[in-house]
Order: structure tokens, then C-alpha cells, then sequence
């Protein structure tokens, strides 16, 4: 056999160096979630306890214990939430595609979680926010078309620490200099096709208007408007029956939001 022959064989076979550690992985499990790892077994601990905290958490900040969801699979046994850890950012990268800022990639309908050791944040932040997709995207539908992107994004930013609070005085900054994305562009913003600036802008926007809605009209009515958009409601209208009316627009949500940020110290 020729070397080169040697050596494919050898990679497809997983004996490189290298690579044969990269298919090490051991496991820690607890209730509802799935740890993979390499090294670092406290932080797999941590990890778990982090994700338990959490799962319980989101769904309370939600509402989502109070209601009984369709089609739920159990977060049990094989369906258990599994969380790889990467031993660095370039095989987490390599293994997931990744773009390199990103520092957790999730899978929502497999319910898996993508990160690796050394991520900034990830106990306080990237865990809670990728674990708020899940628990979102399960309630209100994967494939629902009528879930605006901004709303998925606030609702995983806050579930993260420290971010209604810090997001908040940056958009009150903000909007004191008329910086803000109209809700009618943010509906249709591609974030992928997004300048850095607009991207920064569309996610601080997103994690203030589900804190606006939550502070000012509670738990129980966000969970109202999220229900009436799975159950096959525009946004206007769900936005609308959850207000009793007072919101019945994009652009009356728009005012709102802004009067709320403007006037809060
Ligand atoms: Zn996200």
C-alpha cells in the first residue's frame, strides 16, 4: 500500500493521533440532560448542575409549568438534552461548522448542544441561551413560520445572566441618539446578510422587547401571545388578543417598547 493509502486509512480507521483522542469522549448524566467531554470532568459536573438550574428556571421565568404542551417528549432516558463539550474552539469549529465567533451551535429538534472547554460565558450564558431555544422552539412549534426571529432571539437572551440589565442601558442609550431598527425591519432583518452593526443592534432590540413585554404585561400574557402564535394567529393579532387590545400593531409595540425604554432611569 502506498503512504498515502496508509494514511487515509488511518484517518477514516480514527488512528491518528490527535484524532483518535478526538473520538474520546466519556459521559456524566443526570435527570434530563447528557454531558459529553474529554477532559475536564469538574466543569462536566458543573455543566450538568448549570442545566438542571436552568431547564427549571426557563420554564418558570416562561410560564411554560403551567401549561400542558402537545406532542412534549419527556426530557427523559434517550430523550434526554445532550451537551457535547469540544476540547477547544477549532475541533468544536471543525466538527459543527460553526462560524469563528460563535461559541455554542444548537440542534433544536435533536435537542443537542454544541460547545467547548474554555468558551467565554458558557455556564452564565451560551448554556441558558441555547437550552431557552429549545424549551422555546418545543412550545411554539420548530417549524413555525409565523415565530419572528426576534422573538426567539430575545427569549433566549433572557434566560442568560446579566443580560436583561446590561441589554436594557445599551438600548436606552440607543435610542436617546434615534438608533434602533424599525420592528417592521427587524421582522424581516437577514442576519445572515446583516452588517456587524445591524447584527449587534437586532439582538440587543430583541432581548428588550421580551423584557418590556414580560415587565410590563407579565409572564401570563407573554405566554398568551406566544400560545395565540402557535395556535395559527398573525403576530398582529396575537400581539393583540394578549393585550386586551392596547397593542394591536407592530407599530403600537414599537411605541410602546420605546416609551418604556425612554422613561425608565
Ligand atoms: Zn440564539
Amino acid at each position: 500500500m502506498g503512504r498515502l493509502v496508509v494514511l487515509a486509512l488511518l484517518t477514516l480507521l480514527g488512528l491518528l493521533p490527535g484524532l483518535a483522542s478526538a473520538q474520546t469522549w466519556h459521559e456524566k448524566t443526570s435527570t434530563h440532560f447528557r454531558v459529553f467531554y474529554q477532559q475536564h470532568p469538574a466543569f462536566a459536573n458543573a455543566t450538568l448542575q448549570h442545566a438542571e438550574f436552568y431547564y427549571r428556571q426557563i420554564q418558570l421565568d416562561l410560564g411554560l409549568t403551567h401549561v400542558v404542551q402537545r406532542e412534549q417528549r419527556p426530557w427523559l432516558w434517550e430523550q434526554r438534552c445532550q451537551i457535547y463539550l469540544y476540547p477547544d474552539r477549532l475541533t468544536y469549529q471543525q466538527a459543527t461548522g460553526a462560524p469563528a465567533w460563535s461559541g455554542g451551535f444548537v440542534k433544536h429538534r435533536q435537542r443537542l448542544i454544541y460547545s467547548y472547554m474554555g468558551a467565554d460565558t458558557f455556564l452564565e450564558q451560551i448554556l441558558p441561551h441555547e437550552l431557552a431555544h429549545i424549551l422555546f422552539r418545543e412550545f411554539v412549534g420548530s417549524d413555525n413560520p409565523r415565530i419572528p426571529r426576534w422573538l426567539d432571539e430575545g427569549v433566549a437572551q433572557y434566560a442568560e445572566e446579566g443580560r436583561r440589565a446590561a441589554s436594557s442601558g445599551t438600548m436606552q442609550h440607543w435610542l436617546t441618539q434615534d438608533v434602533y431598527i424599525p420592528l417592521a425591519q427587524l421582522q424581516t432583518l437577514r442576519l445572515g446578510h446583516a452588517a456587524h452593526g445591524a447584527a449587534q443592534v437586532f439582538y440587543i432590540q430583541a432581548a428588550t422587547l421580551v423584557h418590556f413585554f414580560i415587565t410590563v404585561y407579565g409572564p401570563r400574557r407573554f405566554l398568551d401571545f406566544c400560545s395565540n402564535l402557535r395556535d395559527g394567529y398573525t403576530l398582529e393579532r396575537a400581539l393583540s388578543f394578549a393585550t386586551g387590545s392596547s397593542l394591536s400593531s407592530l407599530d403600537a409595540l414599537e411605541d410602546a417598547w420605546r416609551a418604556f425604554l425612554l422613561s425608565d432611569p
